[in-house]
């Protein structure tokens, strides 16, 4: 997102030549710069010992639809403390361990996703009210209970990592298009 007015005093922002970085969003009222600003998220797949993945429905999803854990991460936390709070909130689990999967930048809402594959004893899953339904499905059956893969989808590209790390057979994982992810998110608005 590109500031047009100070976040903190409301000035409208003028351009102002920032080094290297170009001309940037300039408050003359706190004499600041106002970078863009984006959402750092956590992905995280959650796996138990018989290498099934848990799936939980998400706000963002069609009905019907699962994902990984996601969740925004908040300021004072790192990437790997964003990911284990937010596998606790929505299921109930404490990981056992957690192994950075790389990052993805989602065009679609500005937003830097890091993605973990942690591991959690198997148990029953205690949900968070946002959280409508979520279950232990295994791996083979991931792909089709979630969204297409697409160009910049962070979920399967963690779920690839995980196949392969644990060299399981990897499973027909459909795809769409850009176009046709923008057509789903915008009738989903
Ligand atoms: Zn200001």
């Amino acid at each position: 997102m590109r500031f047009r007015y100070c976040p903190e005093c409301g000035t409208k922002l003028v351009p102002r030549v920032a080094g290297d970085d170009g001309e940037v969003p300039y408050c003359a009222n706190c004499d600041k710069l106002w970078f863009d600003s984006f959402s750092d998220c956590v992905l995280v797949l959650v796996c138990n010992e018989q290498d099934e993945v848990a799936l939980s429905s998400q706000w963002y999803l069609p009905d019907g639809m699962t994902s990984f854990t996601t969740g925004f991460m908040k300021p004072g936390e790192t990437a790997e403390e964003a990911a284990a709070r937010e596998v606790k909130e929505e299921l109930g689990l404490d990981l056992q361990s957690v192994e950075y999967a790389g990052t993805y930048w989602f065009d679609y809402n500005s937003q830097l996703m890091h993605g973990f594959i942690g591991v959690a004893e198997k148990a029953p899953l205690v949900l968070s009210s946002e959280i409508q339904f979520a279950r232990w499905v295994p791996a083979a059956e991931v792909p089709s209970a979630m969204l297409p893969d697409f160009p910049g989808n962070a979920a399967m590209t963690v779920f690839r990592q995980f196949i392969e790390t644990r060299e399981l057979p990897m499973p027909e994982i459909p795809r769409m298009s850009k176009e046709q992810l923008e057509m789903m998110l915008q009738s989903m608005e």
